[in-house]
């Protein structure tokens, strides 16, 4: 599907490397773009909800932190070390019991998504991606040009017994990356029978496993599981401010081996030098004020169960989707509808979704849509309900 025109080349375009003639927009963002205009009530998008960003007290933060005597106010706005303030590296290692060493600040995780495909990536090597899969990291890990080969995701998660028979067949991937908490875009966790297994595999086979979780402590109503480092030696976690306090902030971090670590850290020292002293040293601050972290995680949960369940009831019948035990999407099932032809429609209706043929690394979801729950009201998400019932229903008229 093509949702936007596309410019012709200019003359930069015979300068430009293989690489970046190759590189497409996500189909995501180009979407973002049509669905943004008045009267359009998106469930499109991945954005947390804004009504929840906890403003004043990163105001509050903001000015402790420029207040901060002399020097300390100055150090916020000081170049400062690429692996991270050692204040928030503190912070982090004590929150996910990683050594401080092995603790590195990123600009969001999508930089420690970029930075470890460069760092671990050679062209034509295997990266094992969840079908369906977050967008931004099959971006990252196909600039790096690699063979990717999508393995399914069901009910429980990454389907880790394919991944052992495709092992077994010969596949020798470098990578296997998976959103193990409330993945994007399904929704789904991995069962802790399958974060060990897959902790086993990268042990035995030698690939890295990337444990991507931006979403784990966005839980409605399940207990926490055991990352998969606890199962394997070769995995790098990514964490991330993002749908925690703010997106804006663009502080992520990565806890992964030394000896991963230090190759990350000298190529972000290429990239940007380091994430923003600022926006670092405010999330430190959140982060380490316990009474104020629980009260506002506390918030988005009720929250997003709130919305979830009320978009979850207007769905039409005819699409289904399992209830989100947290995170931000439903993933629904249109019954062998189109989804991207039915996108156009409900776009005509005012209401966007975004297709899960976006989501695959070939084409074989097409009968599916990821809506997120996360960013409209609890009445705006029951009118985008009735809207894509109509559109639902002008479609099947049409066909
Ligand atoms: N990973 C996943 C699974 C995501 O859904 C997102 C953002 N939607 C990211 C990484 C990137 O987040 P950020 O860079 O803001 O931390």
């Amino acid at each position: 599907m093509r949702v936007s025109g596309v410019r012709l080349p200019g003359p930069m375009h015979t300068l430009l490397t293989e690489r970046a003639r190759s590189f497409r927009s996500s189909v995501i963002r180009d979407l973002l773009r049509l669905v943004d205009r008045p009267g359009v009530l998106s469930l499109a998008g991945g954005l947390p909800a804004a009504d929840c960003f906890p403003v004043e007290r990163i105001a509050a933060a903001a000015d402790e932190v420029l207040a901060g005597a002399g020097p300390l106010g100055c150090e916020a706005l000081q170049y400062g070390p690429t692996e991270g303030d050692a204040g928030l590296r503190e912070v982090l290692a004590s929150r996910t019991g990683a050594a401080v060493g092995c603790t590195l600040v990123t600009a969001g995780s999508q930089q420690g998504l970029d930075l470890l495909a460069r760092v671990l990536v050679e062209p034509g090597d295997t990266v094992v991606v969840e079908q369906p899969g977050y967008v931004g990291a099959i971006q990252a890990f196909r600039a790096a040009g690699p063979r990717l080969v999508g393995v399914p995701v069901d009910a429980d998660g990454l389907c880790t017994e394919i991944l052992a028979a495709h092992l077994r067949d010969g596949l020798r991937p470098k990578l296997v990356y998976t959103v193990p908490n409330f993945q994007n875009p399904t929704g789904v966790t991995l069962a802790v029978h399958r974060r060990r297994q897959l902790g086993e595999l990268s042990d035995r086979y030698g690939f890295v496993v990337i444990e991507d979780d931006p979403y784990g402590e966005l839980r409605f109503d399940s207990p926490a599981l055991p990352g998969i480092g606890e199962f394997g030696a070769r995995v790098a976690r990514l964490g991330s401010a993002s749908k925690i306090l703010a997106p804006g902030l663009r502080v992520g971090w990565m806890t992964a081996p030394a000896d991963l670590v230090d190759p990350v850290v000298r190529l972000k020292q290429a990239a940007d030098l380091h994430t923003s002293s600022l926006a670092q040293r405010i999330v430190a601050l959140l982060l380490a004020d316990e009474p104020f972290l629980a009260r506002h995680l506390e918030r988005l949960q009720l929250t997003y169960a709130e919305r979830a369940a009320v978009l979850r009831a207007a769905l039409v019948p005819a699409l289904t989707s399992e209830p989100a035990r947290g995170g931000l999407f439903l993933w629904a099932d249109a019954c062998g509808v189109d989804t991207a032809a039915l996108l156009l429609i409900a776009l005509e209706h005012g209401v966007a979704f975004v297709p899960g043929s976006a989501f695959a690394v070939d084409d074989r979801v097409r009968s599916t849509m990821r809506l997120s729950f996360a960013s409209l009201p609890a009445t705006e998400l029951v009118e985008a309900g009735s809207r894509l019932s109509a559109a639902f229903a002008a479609y099947e008229g049409n066909g």
